[in-house]
Parts: C-alpha cells; structure tokens; sequence
C-alpha cells in the first residue's frame, strides 16, 4: 500500500477543489503528529486563505482539531459553566477580567485561550507575563481547579486540541489568519473540545480585528454560532467594535496591570464596559435573571473586590505570585525605557490604526516574527486617549515601553503616524454592534 502523501491535499486545495471530509481530517490529524512538516502545513493554510474552505471543509476541519486531542467534560462543579472568546483584538484584555467576574457571581469558567495572533495579543502571553504562572494544565487539573477555584485560563497542549497549537503557531508567523473559516476552526475547536453550559463569543470588527467590516464579522460569527449549534451547545455572539484599541494598554504585563485596575474598580471605560457586558449577558443566560439586574451584579463584583480576589486565587492555582492583584508593578517585568508620546496635531481623534498599533508592540517585542519566538512581557504601548477625544498640539496622549531608546523613538513616531485627527466633534462608535444571545439548546 503506498503512503499517505500531504501534498496531494494542498495542491488539491491550491487547485480550488473542495476536499471532502476524510482528506480534511487526515492532513489535520497528520499535523497534530507531525507526519506534515511545518512548510507543508503552511502552504495548505495559505492555500486555505486563498482559496477560502466551505461549510463542509471547516467543519471537517474543526472536528478534525477536536479529535487531535481530549475532550474535556467537566464534573459536576455546583455552578452553570460558561466559556467566552474572543476572535482577536488590540488592547482586548476582556478575559483577564471575565473569569474571575463570572466566578465572582457564581458561574464557573473553563476557557482554553490562544497566544497573540498576528497583530492581536493573546491571553496566554498576558497570564504568563506573571511570574510563575502555568497555563499548560493537563485536564483534570484545569477540571480540579474550576470546582475549587471558579476558573482556570489554560493553553492548548499535546492533549487539548493539539492540532490548533500546531496550526495556530503557523497561522500567526505566516500572515495566513484572516480566513474566517480558519478562525472559526480555530476558535471552535477550542470551545467544542471542553464542553461547557453555554459559550460566548465576541467577534471583533474594525481597523484592529481580522474582521474588518460589519457584514465579515457577522458572517465569523454566523459560521461559529452554526458548529455550535451543530454540536448541540448554546451559544450567544456579540460584534464589537474594534476601530480603537479596547483598552489603554498594548503590550503583556501592560495588559494584566489595566485589568488588575479595572478588576479594583479604579478603572472605568470600554473595556470594563465590555467585560460587564458579556458578564451580565452569561448571567442572563444561565441563572435566567432580568438584564437589569444581571449588569448590577456584574459591577458589583468590581466594585466590592470579589472579582479581584477570585483573580488573585486563579494566579496562585495556576502557580503564579498572588501579589500580583496587590500591586501589579511590584512582581510584573516592566521595561527600561518608558518614552511619552505628544501628539503633533490637534483636534479630535478621528481615526486610528488599531492593527498598526498592535504590529508596533510586535516590533517592540510583545509578539512573535516566527513561531516559536521568545515575547519580551514587559515592551508595549499605553495609549490614553479613544476616538471623539480632543488634544492640542504638543500634549501627551500616552507612553511607549521599550527595551531600548532607538525602539522607544521608532514606536513613539510610528503610534503618532497610526492617528488621525479631524475638526471636532467626533463620536466614537458604539461598542456593541451586533447581539444575538444564545438561545435554547437546538439538540443534545
Ligand atoms: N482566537 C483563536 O483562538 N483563533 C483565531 O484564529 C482567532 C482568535
């Protein structure tokens, strides 16, 4: 019998045929073991991007990357379970604060998270910007300390969903991301692969997401919404906006010490906002309370500390230094050169190249060139002013971290360039765009 030979499946998809269901699952099982070398996986996936995967592809390829590793059924943990994730966005720090929120008003969370992704950070990179902390937990482990803790934030490892370690390393070094079929892949898989109550999903949409017009992200989030519902489980979808950054800080440790303020309630603005959202949105969900009185809760676990306290246990769980919910700067790496940025216009802020801004924390070092590469924590951008926000000439509108001062002056002029101001007044865009909360399951 002759081998099995992956380059018959990427020259088919190079070819613009649709591989039916068994080619798809035996090239993505074949790179789950390493039987498909890097540069073959890389030539399907741009082959994919191009050539674009259809309903049938991409559920192949989404079971298929369930099926490279475990599946994760919960025990019984005395609450609903909740999963929420992101399709990828600038200063998008939502899950650092969603966990320990929901776990706060007594959901439980099991969430597998990625690392940055092309311009985008990653939840992963953030957490591990925490000295000692551990997000390669093996499933009963995530399992044990969902029922103790409320929540654990854990990596894709050899068992869980190893295909998409694989392939998402790939994706991010290679500029092949912006598929929806493959951040539907991607992101479902995850999501299928620990079988939570109910799954939210915010799909980004602007100058700073791989989504960036209304109808993309509407179609990201139908192609997801549908492998959930195929596979039985509910799910609500938000489209959010993401012309700006989410949050002041760009960067990994810049990340957790703004959720660390936002989590003690020193901090208010969108992204809190957007963390209220989707918190109040489980809670309706799941406990079946009024939308009113769900936000209430939500704000309330902010407010009272028993957010941050839940954060503070889920960094001890997974191995890292608690204080760093005391007084972030005192454990996080934060870097030597910290450059102000003046504006060098006035009027209002009009426009901003979010995905830019994200690609200049990347050459500072917060994100990798090539798979594999080592992230600096500590570089990144903290930018204080949103969209509508009036300046003068000459005020200082936030701060490059950088581990050198020729990398402080190229960021400083290159996040000046990434803005645009224009007579005011200017008004920013709603956060929330679209909304469609889960409905009742469909089967299972
Ligand atoms: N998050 C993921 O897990 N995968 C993507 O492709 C994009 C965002």
């Amino acid at each position: 019998m002759s081998r099995w030979d992956p380059r018959v499946a990427i020259a088919a998809k190079r070819d613009g045929r649709t591989l039916d269901a068994e080619e798809v699952e035996r090239f993505v099982a074949g790179v789950a073991v390493g039987e498909v070398s890097d540069a073959q996986a890389a030539a399907f996936l741009m082959a994919a991007l191009l050539r674009g995967l259809d309903d049938g592809e991409t559920l192949a390829m989404t079971r298929a990357m369930i099926a490279s590793g475990d599946t994760v059924t919960l025990p019984d943990v005395g609450a609903p379970t909740v999963d929420k994730h992101s399709t990828g966005g600038v200063a998008d720090g939502v899950t650092l604060l969603f966990a320990p929120m929901a776990a706060a008003v007594g959901l439980a969370v099991a969430k597998l998270s990625g690392r940055g992704l092309g311009h985008t950070g990653g939840t992963l990179d953030k957490l591990e910007s925490i000295p000692g902390l551990r997000t390669d937990l093996h499933p009963d482990e995530m399992a044990r300390q969902v029922a103790e803790v409320g929540c654990a934030v854990v990596a894709q490892s050899t068992r869980l969903v190893p295909a998409d370690g694989a392939l998402y390393a790939l994706r991010d070094a290679t500029a092949t991301v912006p598929s929806i079929p493959l951040i539907a892949a991607s992101v479902m898989s995850k999501k299928l692969a620990v079988r939570t109550d109910l799954i939210l999903l915010d799909v980004k949409c602007g100058s700073g997401a791989f989504m960036r017009s209304e109808r993309d992200a509407r179609a990201l989030a139908s192609t997801c919404r549908g492998l959930a519902e195929g596979d039985g489980r509910r799910c609500g979808v938000a489209v959010t906006d993401m012309s700006q950054p989410l949050g002041v800080a760009i960067g990994n440790a810049l990340d957790v010490a703004e959720a660390v303020d936002v989590l003690a309630g020193r901090t208010r603005g969108r992204l809190r906002d957007l963390a209220v959202f989707f918190v109040a949105d489980a809670i309706v969900s799941l406990l079946a309370e009024p939308l009113d009185l769900a936000r209430g809760r939500a704000e309330a676990v902010l407010d009272d500390g028993s957010a941050l306290e839940r954060f503070r246990e889920m960094v001890a769980a997974q191995g890292g230094d608690p204080r760093v919910a005391d007084d972030p700067w005192s454990v996080l790496p934060a870097a030597p050169v910290r450059r102000p940025v003046a504006v060098d216009a006035e009027g209002a802020l009009a426009e901003v190249a979010t995905a830019t801004l994200g690609t200049i924390a990347t050459s500072l070092g917060a994100g990798r060139l090539r798979k594999g590469d080592p992230i600096d924590p500590a570089v990144g951008i903290v930018l204080e002013i949103g969209i509508g926000d009036v300046v003068e000439r000459g005020d200082v509108i936030g701060t490059v971290h950088a581990r050198d001062e020729a990398a402080a002056t190229a960021a400083a002029d290159a996040v000046r360039r990434a803005l645009t101001f224009a007579q005011p007044p200017v008004t920013a865009p709603p956060l929330v765009l679209d909304h469609l909360p889960a409905g009742s399951l469909t089967r299972g």
